[in-house]
């Protein structure tokens, strides 16, 4: 099946339209028509080249939602009609323990990446800034009907990637949890952190988005620019998620943790970071990081979402606007993710 997508033809250079082929669904894929797919800042960055070399032309997106128009044979997860969503990950060997146990992204085997991977199958994977897609049923989640298509677009992966480490440091009530960036990822951290009872703290360049912020369920919010900050919020934290997708000052961060408090990265940068170790042994610290989500606990994060409410906000654009979205991404100016119609690649 050929089928319209958006695609960078190479390393750096500016997408533009182009058709690729889909596979036939086979007895467990399902078949998506794609009503929308977010624009990560991970797109940019694989894009870019900042994550090495890539298999160009590269079709990017890893938030998808659409409705299944054709299931295989042996598929009963899903049904025609339904409203459904992918999000970074496509396939995995679902036989080791990590895939045994939900953790489907730390694959022994490695992970299917949505886009610009070597499927199970040996062909490239191609991503969501296209009209249809074919995934395997068992990486396909159900979209609650209550949410807004376009808005539970980025929960695909903002989403997860916030409420997974969220969860794993046990962000709830009694818990003080600071967001570094408001960005795609950081106001989905924000909304769930809130969601989850804790007490959070939005940490910014500057106050520009600070009524966003409070509105989104931030108790307090600070600039980083302002070295006041860090002194004013030292040993306070219980958790940090740095969302940033540039390189950071990791011990300073860390100084702003409490006795056992953990900073989880989740933010990509190309370069490397440096730690002060003692900013580490001082009230036992930890540094860690966290990717993605497994497939069930995407889906309970979608369930999380559409019982109390979140989503994200969203700017819809047109396929030809991704450039120029890229750019503003750049530029920290996205309130508070990019979504393609995909209606406009027909
Ligand atoms: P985004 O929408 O661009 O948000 C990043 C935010 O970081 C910006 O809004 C900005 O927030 C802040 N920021 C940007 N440049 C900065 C700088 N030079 N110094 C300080 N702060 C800066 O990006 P995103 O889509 O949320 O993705 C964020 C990062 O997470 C990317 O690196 C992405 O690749 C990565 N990611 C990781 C995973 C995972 O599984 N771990 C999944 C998805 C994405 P303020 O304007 O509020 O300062
Ligand atoms: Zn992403």
């Amino acid at each position: 099946m050929r089928v319209n997508a958006y695609a960078a033809p190479a390393a750096g250079q500016p997408l533009a339209p182009t058709t690729i082929e889909r596979r036939e669904v086979g007895a467990n894929d399902v078949l998506i028509d794609i009503e929308y797919a977010g624009i990560c800042h991970s797109d940019i960055h694989t894009v870019n080249g900042d994550w090495g070399p890539q298999p160009f032309p590269l079709v990017p997106g890893h938030e998808i939602v659409g409705r299944v128009t054709e299931v295989g044979s042996g598929v009963s997860r899903h049904q025609v009609g339904d409203r459904v969503g992918v999000g970074c990950m496509v396939n995995s060997c679902g036989e080791c323990d990590r895939c045994a146990s939900g953790d489907e992204q730390y694959c022994v085997q490695g992970m299917v990446g949505t886009y610009a991977a070597t499927d199970r199958d040996g062909t490239t994977t191609q991503g969501g800034y296209s009209t249809h897609v074919v995934v395997d049923a068992d990486h396909v989640l159900s979209i609650p009907e209550s949410l807004d298509a376009a808005a539970a677009t980025p929960l695909l992966c903002a989403g997860i990637t916030t409420y997974s480490p969220l969860k794993h440091w046990n962000a709830g009530p009694g818990k003080k949890v600071a967001v570094v960036g408001l960005g795609g990822l950081g106001h989905m951290a924000v909304q769930i952190a809130h969601a989850m009872g804790a007490e959070v703290t939005v940490l910014s360049q500057s106050l520009k988005k600070q009524e966003d912020g409070l509105r989104l369920g931030a108790d307090h919010y600070f600039a980083t620019s302002d070295p006041d900050t860090f002194e004013a919020l030292a040993e306070s934290f219980d958790l940090v998620i740095n969302t940033v997708s540039a390189r950071i000052d990791v011990s300073a961060y860390l100084g702003l943790l409490d006795v056992n408090g953990a900073l989880v990265n989740v933010g990509a940068p190309a370069e490397p970071l440096d730690v002060n170790v003692f900013a580490l042994l001082s009230n036992r610290r930890s540094f860690s990081g966290s990717m993605i989500g497994g497939i069930a606990e995407t889906q309970e994060m979608l369930d999380f979402c559409a019982e109390h409410g979140i989503a994200s906000e969203v700017e819809v654009i047109r396929a030809d606007q991704v450039n120029e979205a890229y750019e503003r991404v750049l530029a920290s100016d996205v309130r508070y993710r990019f979504v393609i119609d995909a209606s406009t690649l027909d």
